[in-house]
């Protein structure tokens, strides 16, 4: 115990600095997103996300957008735990035919206006795992969807580009 404490205090913490906001631009695309959202809705953007049976690959990178990195909530963007509350709907993976009730109910739970992002490869067709016998298809398949954010999985700031270009494009 007492080795692993003085190796801790010799090479200090692995974690990565974050980098600073202006460095990369991060903090004006928040704050774009956010001012879209108030400009929209009147007040900052509520978001209910449904895997509906992903590889988890899209979660990890929506999860970031909540760690000290994107830190998406000091904007006051926030993920909400009920449809109720939520403006927007994330969706991720193929629809799998066990998450198809979920998805619907969820989409049918939202207040009007509301919009829906697929995200990832297999929101668009299912992907990779398009003609599975668990598989539906991809999001657009069974509920309305505003935009679509590709790739396998998007990164963070392609997720923050695609909910500004949503907000900024919505009827
Ligand atoms: S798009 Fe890629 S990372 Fe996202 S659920 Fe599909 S396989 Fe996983």
């Amino acid at each position: 115990m007492r080795k692993i404490l003085f190796e801790g205090l010799a090479h200090g913490p692995l974690t990565e600095q974050a980098p600073a906001p202006d460095e990369i631009g991060l903090a004006e695309l928040v704050r774009s997103v956010d001012r879209a959202a108030r400009a929209r809705l009147g007040r900052s953007l509520s978001i209910r996300h449904v895997d509906a049976g992903s590889c988890n690959g899209c979660e990890l990178e929506i999860h970031a957008l909540s760690n000290a990195f994107y830190d998406l909530e000091r904007f006051g963007l926030r993920f909400v735990a009920s449809p109720r509350h939520a403006d927007l709907l994330t969706v991720t993976g193929p629809v799998t035919k066990n998450m198809r009730e979920a998805l619907l109910r969820t989409y049918n739970a939202m207040p009007d206006p509301k919009w829906v992002i697929a995200i990832g490869a297999c929101a668009v067709d299912g992907g990779i795992f398009a003609g599975s016998y668990a598989v539906e298809g991809g999001v657009k398949d069974l509920v309305p969807v505003d935009l679509t954010i590709t790739g396998c999985p998007p990164n963070p700031r392609q997720l923050l580009a695609g909910l500004l270009a949503l907000l900024q494009n919505a009827a």
